[in-house]
């Protein structure tokens, strides 16, 4: 027996390799991997250039600390700085890191405008971690209980709701921020539409908040441009990444631009692993290989070509089939709504050699690799329809 935690609900089925979109488990069997990792292989299974830098560097270097001077956490600043427009990157190990610098950043700047109990506007279905501050930030009742008392200091709100915000802007002095996902993904493939997002900045302006973004699921690519705000044509004042970033190697990052440098000074954050040379080398090729090989107009001609097939081979005379709700997404972020539970649509996948994965209970989910190509593209949907047409037909 494994001494391993009872934190997963775990299929049964462990693997042993990959290789590019497949992997294959300890019976040998290949499955075509639609979940990346949850959104984490984004150059797929044993990339050849990922391998080879990732080889070298091990060779070389993987830690030393952030008592010294780190080069390749100074490059890949450099390299997300630029593609962001923003000014200064944090790097830790994992989503919820970022957001917890997010959070006591958001909570600092406060202070340092004399706001002694600064607040931050979250979202309801939002996701952002399991610490206690992050699950605190998360609008998922399930997963908070039994964690209580939360950390206090969040005002949350429906999603996608300007008023609700302008409420809050109305009533709340306490307020510093607003953190939201522009693509929510564990609370069901929520998209945030663009003139929301474009007012939320105006808000964050007019009272001086801080507009943080979690791009954690949604960022680096996957939706067909480098951060999925960037559709909105707005810079936040803070954003962050994990998940994609280091295509398997732990690595977050939390960025700041505008208003939000320059609040942490030396001895206010730190992380022992954080931008150690190895992760950072793990961001700097998923992010050479992502421009080089163009895989960000992959993830936008795939994640269309995809919704396309599904909303076909899911289709009635006058729309979708009863049953499913609705088709939709951003790239290779795409959900499936069904108007039931669906859970087991895993397990039956998982038999034929598909791994997906259902969120909120109705909301089939994929987040394919963004090197998948179209005929893997095809395959996919080939398998998942007809797995769909014979649950709702039961
Ligand atoms: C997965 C996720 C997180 C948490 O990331 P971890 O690496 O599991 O801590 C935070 N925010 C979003 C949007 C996520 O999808």
């Amino acid at each position: 027996m494994p001494h391993l935690m009872n934190t997963y609900g775990r299929l049964p089925v462990a693997f042993t390799h990959g290789e590019g979109c497949r992997l294959f488990d300890e019976q040998g069997k290949s499955y075509l991997d639609a979940m990346s990792g949850i959104a984490v292989n984004t150059l797929g299974h044993n990339h050849p250039r990922l391998v080879a830098a990732l080889s070298k560097q091990i060779g070389r270097l993987m830690h030393t600390s952030n008592l010294y001077h780190i080069r390749e956490a100074e490059e890949a600043s450099d390299r997300l700085a630029s593609i962001a427009k923003m000014d200064e990157v944090f790097f830790c190990n994992s989503g919820c890191e970022a957001n917890e610098a997010a959070i006591k950043l958001a909570r600092l700047y406060g202070h340092q405008q004399g706001i002694d109990q600064p607040a931050i506007i979250v979202m309801e279905q939002a996701f952002h971690g399991r610490t206690l501050a992050t699950l605190s930030a998360t609008g998922n009742r399930k997963a908070q209980a039994g964690f209580e008392p939360l950390v206090s200091g969040f005002v949350r709100v429906p999603f996608d709701d300007l008023a609700a915000i302008e409420q809050v802007a109305a009533n709340n002095p306490n307020v510093v921020a607003v953190l939201f996902e522009p693509i929510q993904g564990e609370g069901g493939i929520n998209v945030a539409h663009n003139k929301y997002m474009r007012a939320v900045r105006k808000i964050c302006n007019e009272k001086n908040w801080l507009m943080m973004v979690d791009e954690v699921q949604c960022g680096l690519g996957r939706t067909g441009i480098w951060f999925a705000h960037q559709h909105a044509d707005i810079l936040p004042d803070v954003m962050t990444l994990a998940k994609g970033l280091g295509s398997g190697v732990p690595i977050g990052a939390c960025l700041a631009a505008g208003r939000a440098t320059g609040v942490f000074k030396p001895g206010n954050h730190g992380s022992t692993f954080g931008g150690n040379p190895l992760a950072c080398t793990a961001a700097l090729t998923t992010l050479k290989v992502i421009e080089t090989d163009d895989l960000m107009t992959r993830a936008s001609e795939l994640g269309e070509l995809i919704r396309d097939g599904l909303r076909h081979g899911l289709a009635s005379a006058d729309g979708l089939i009863k049953g499913v709700v609705e088709v939709r997404g951003d790239g290779l972020l795409i959900g499936i709504e069904l108007d039931r539970p669906c859970g087991d649509l895993v397990k039956r996948a998982l038999a034929k050699g598909l791994l997906i994965n259902v969120t909120v209970e109705k909301v089939v989910r994929l987040l394919p690799a963004l090197v998948m190509s179209d005929a893997e593209g095809a395959e996919l949907v080939a398998l998942l329809v007809p797995l769909i047409l014979d649950f709702l037909k039961e």
